[in-house]
């Protein structure tokens, strides 16, 4: 008999699609449909017996012999779609593997893990740390959210270990989420040595296979712990008992294009679906987690020591006012040569790659832009070329200006590239190891320096973000931090708690063993009050001021966000679509929320598209998902809809 199979399609449309099947197909298996004039593989998500459709087309394969979703996943995934209001086929394709998506079969290929000695740390677990674990483990049974707020090299790591390798014992799995930068060789292979189980880490250096290989042992429970970035959360792990958020604050837990999710907000749900622990680990609590542990939503757990005895460094400021000695003033020099000379290593943070950032004429000011985007190209000169970092444009620079033809091009400002040309200047024979996009390109590179670094060697280390986390160097003495003032004159609001968070986390890296570590901030912006909280190691006095902050403004977390964004080649037909957006929402007359906009993004033109925001704001969640439900149920009425592209983001961080 024929059957009507609803099957969900990854197309950006909000609903299901019909089709015809000679068999019985059982929710959440695969199938090839003809779609258009394409052949596509959807997933069943239910059958029927009347369709409101005529001349339905048939199921030309059915690919899964056993559902690959099963029914827990498949309602995780679909509360994610409803709350971020992005279709369900979509959301399903952004949960699976990409072999799986393009139709092909679910067979592991290659067993990953075999059996293997486990490794028994040779220290024990602190008071602090075992009282925390203990109070973790005390209902495993349950739903419980908790904070380990925990200072940078206080042994958090150490606190996972636990808490998994107790888990495991009552035959259960753990999911374990870590930033994009964090999950690091080392990371997978200390909790490779030191669980009885197969470890899978899923991230994005692993090819088609390996990710393949991964999602299905996690699936069928071959593998106990699955560590992976933000997209793991959507991994099926049938005996799943507890998940952990490593570094919660890590805005690489949201993801910023198409279905944009946040694996952090995500956990909490599916600890919630699954009745069990949630634990969200940081130094450095975002805003949202730190209001969560206030309004008792989680339990704050408090790891105030640095295991091993070691102390918090000392952070001193640095007054860039009257310096005229260029991007390292003499007094970091000097402090630099003193720890060198004990031989210890020195870390330089600057958040910026390439040469320099601005490429300009000293004649009359003319500078170099992209012809694409509303930036300025960055030179990189190992290469010789300018490049705009977004949307990857190059060239060779000018050698006369454009605007007045005189010679009198020359670079502005410090990047990675040449401030590590600047330092080989001042320390002739000390080994300098940059590491940024650029210098670790070529597969194992990173983990090359970082074996350098880890050798102890008395070195330089110049580095980017890359280096704000997850890494130990235990003969580290000195940090020093350049050019952060941008983020001082930044227009989002979050700006500051992001640069807190950033500079606690950059300051961790120093002095991880029993000698106290320094660090130096250089900065034009001494008196900010944010820097006596820094100074002394206070970031929660800091962050509660924010807090109080936003509660007074009404800003996040005190209220919910949407940003409508739209663009187009033809300015005006951005602006036009969200005034067009404006009026239908206004229309929904929703009082409790908010419409602002449209007002142009902080860099209107990029790779040739002008982007436009409308923001929505509610202090009423569900007053503004109902806006938006209803928003969604009209688009097709919006004349201007296909002269732009447009997204919707729920909860934006930027
Ligand atoms: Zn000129
Ligand atoms: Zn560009």
């Amino acid at each position: 008999m024929l059957s009507i199979l609803e099957v969900a399609i990854p197309v950006p449309l909000n609903k299901t699609f019909d089709y015809l099947s000679d068999q019985k197909v059982d929710i959440g298996v695969r199938v090839k449909v003809p779609f258009g004039r394409k052949k596509v593989v959807g997933i069943v998500l239910g059958s029927k017996e009347k369709s409101e459709f005529d001349k339905l087309k048939s199921v030309e394969e059915v690919l899964d012999k056993k559902p690959i979703l099963d029914k827990t996943i498949l309602d995780f995934l679909f509360w994610s779609a409803k709350y971020y209001h992005h279709p369900i086929g979509e959301v399903i394709s952004t949960a699976l593997p990409k072999n799986l998506r393009l139709g092909k079969d679910a067979k592991i290929k290659k067993v990953i893990g075999l059996p293997k000695e486990v490794e028994k740390p040779d220290f024990e677990t602190t008071d602090e740390q075992q009282t925390i674990i203990d109070q973790i483990l005390k209902d495993t049974n349950n739903y419980h959210g908790f904070l380990l707020h925990g200072v940078t090299g206080s042994g958090k790591t150490e606190v996972y270990l636990h808490i998994t390798q107790a888990m495991l014992d009552l035959g259960k799995q753990v999911l374990v989420l870590v930033p994009e930068i964090g999950l690091t060789p080392q990371m997978v292979s200390r909790f490779e040595s030191r669980l009885e189980t197969n470890v899978v880490a899923i991230h994005s250096q692993l090819n088609e296979t390996q990710k393949l290989d991964a999602y299905l042992m996690a699936k069928n429970t071959d593998a106990g712990v699955v560590l992976g970035t933000r997209s793991a959360i959507f991994t099926p792990m049938p005996n799943l008992g507890l998940i952990i958020i490593d570094e919660e604050h890590d805005n690489s837990f949201k993801q910023q294009s198409s279905f944009r999710y946040s694996a952090r907000d995500l956990s909490f749900i599916r600890a919630k679906q699954a009745n069990i622990p949630l634990v969200l680990g940081t130094a450095t609590p975002s805003l949202e987690t730190l209001k969560n542990s206030l309004d008792s939503k989680l339990t704050r757990l408090t790891l105030a020591n640095r295991a091993g005895g070691a102390t918090l460094p000392k952070v001193s400021l640095i007054d860039m006012r009257s310096n005229t000695d260029g991007a390292l003033s003499k007094l970091l020099i000097e402090k630099m040569q003193q720890h060198l000379n004990s031989g210890k290593q020195v870390m330089l943070f600057i958040n910026r790659r390439g040469y320099a950032p601005v490429f300009f004429c000293t004649e009359c000011g003319w500078k170099s832009g992209c012809s694409h985007c509303d930036s300025s190209m960055i030179y990189h000169r190992h290469i010789n070329r300018l490049k705009c970092h977004h949307c990857g444009d190059e060239k060779i620079p000018e050698q006369i200006c454009p605007e007045c033809g005189e010679r009198k091009l020359e670079v502005y400002g410090y990047g990675t590239e040449r401030l590590e040309e600047t330092l080989e200047s001042h320390f002739s024979n000390t080994p300098i190891i940059r590491i940024d996009r650029d210098t670790t390109r070529r597969k194992k590179a990173f983990s090359q320096h970082l074996d350098r670094i880890n050798s102890g060697e008395p070195c330089i280390i110049v580095g980017t973000q890359m280096l704000a986390k997850g890494h130990d160097f235990s003969n580290l003495a000195m940090v020093g931090i350049l050019d952060i003032d941008a983020g001082f004159l930044s227009i989002n609001f979050r700006a500051t708690e992001y640069l807190a968070q950033l500079l606690i986390q950059v300051s961790g890296r120093a002095g991880r063993n029993t000698e106290q570590g320094e660090v130096v901030i250089q900065t034009r912006y001494p008196n900010h009050p944010m820097f006596s909280y820094v100074l002394s190691n206070r970031y929660t006095q800091y962050a509660s001021q924010l807090l109080k902050q936003r509660m007074c403004a009404v800003m996040p977390p005190f209220a919910h966000q949407a940003l409508l964004c739209a663009n187009a080649k033809v300015k005006q037909n951005a602006e036009d679509f969200l005034r067009e957006v404006a009026t239908l929402l206004k229309n929904i007359q929703m009082n409790s929320v908010e419409i602002w906009g449209p007002v142009s993004s902080v860099i209107e033109k990029k790779s040739d598209y002008y982007y436009f925001n409308l923001y929505l704001q509610s202090t009423d969640r569900s007053a503004l998902h109902q806006m938006l439900s209803t928003f969604n149920q009209h688009t097709e009425s919006l004349k201007l809809k296909n002269k732009v592209r447009w997204y919707l983001d729920i909860d934006p961080i930027d």
